[in-house]
């Protein structure tokens, strides 16, 4: 049984309408008239099939998300604004209709390269069910009416183009903010990257598109690490420079409380958790206990206590 990938399922749902809502009605025109010429250069997918990134020439790079049942769009042009959006999200959101239904949008004239490349670039993503007519400027043999042979290849063809060695060379880091809190952001050696930034890998640039700021929070933690499937590496960096890898422990929370030491008439009160003390190299910050010297991450339950006992330090 062939299927679509979750984007595309979303986009054979959509009516050929709904495009009217994709941009505003200036750029709506500006992208149905770039449907008639060339301007795409390649797909990346996430590895999931929920997310795509198209891009077109001069380096432009749009990219479609489906979150939950709505789609984030989102470009690198200088066009590009929330809401009203660009002809770039136009061609891609168009292009993408015509493939899963080629009946639709036929008043749009589409370059043949525009849509065969679209259809190359989309893979076994594109495992469209048999029965459904070719569009124009379809590959061969579904022009013929014969579907393409169908094989599971992932879906994550935009991180073939990223070796796994330079993909290891992201990772997300965590650093005092120089007023008491934590920033965050994702690095490639000393170099911040952004979701567009050139050689990201798709499931770092998905991430940072769809805009989570930081927070030392176990859904920040949990969020990163669904997205990007674990696949970079968390590190803490000290005001010295000095980088320590760690992992979350969302499986290992922490129930926060205090220990009392008597002794020689003297009461010493310790912050602790349900493993005993926390220790010099351990610090809470939000919901999160960063445990250095352990290399992990921990969920902190009882937020109360833990909000009077940072009030406390
Ligand atoms: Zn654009």
């Amino acid at each position: 049984m062939q299927r679509l990938a979750p984007l595309l399922e979303r986009f054979h749902q959509y009516r050929p309408g709904d495009v009217h809502a994709v941009a505003a009605k200036v750029h709506l025109e500006a992208g149905f008239k770039a449907c008639g010429s060339n301007a795409f250069t390649g797909v990346l997918w996430s590895h999931d099939g929920t997310a795509l990134t198209v891009s077109f020439t001069g380096g432009v790079r749009t990219s479609l998300i489906l979150q939950d049942f709505n789609l984030v769009t989102k470009c690198s042009c200088e066009t590009w604004q929330p809401a009203r959006n660009c002809p770039h999200v136009v061609v891609a959101w168009a292009t993408l209709k015509r493939l899963v239904s080629p009946e639709a949008l036929a008043h749009i004239r589409f370059a043949p390269e525009l849509v065969a490349g679209m259809k190359g670039g989309l893979g076994s993503a594109a495992a469209f069910p048999p029965g459904i007519p070719a569009g124009e400027g379809d590959v061969k043999s579904a022009a013929q009416g014969v579907p393409s042979p169908v094989s599971l290849v992932p879906l994550d063809r935009g991180m073939e183009s990223v070796p796994e060695g330079d993909r290891s060379r992201f990772c997300l880091v965590v650093a005092p903010d120089g007023e008491g809190g934590l920033s965050g952001c994702v690095m490639r050696g000393t170099e911040r990257v952004t979701g567009w930034s050139p050689g990201i890998p798709t499931e770092l640039s998905l991430f940072l598109l769809l805009d989570h700021p930081y927070a030392s929070t176990p859904s920040y933690f949990e969020k990163f690490l669904q997205v990007t499937g674990g696949r970079h590496p968390i590190v803490f960096c000290d005001p010295q420079g000095t980088g320590t890898v760690l992992s979350y422990a969302g499986d290992a929370p922490r129930t926060l409380g205090v220990s009392f030491d008597f002794r020689e008439g003297d009461v010493a009160v310790s912050r602790s958790t349900e493993k005993g003390p926390i220790p010099d190299a351990a610090f809470l910050h939000g919901k999160l206990l960063f445990d250095l010297e352990a290399g992990l991450v921990h969920p902190v339950a009882d937020a109360l206590g833990l909000d009077r006992l940072q009030q406390t330090d």
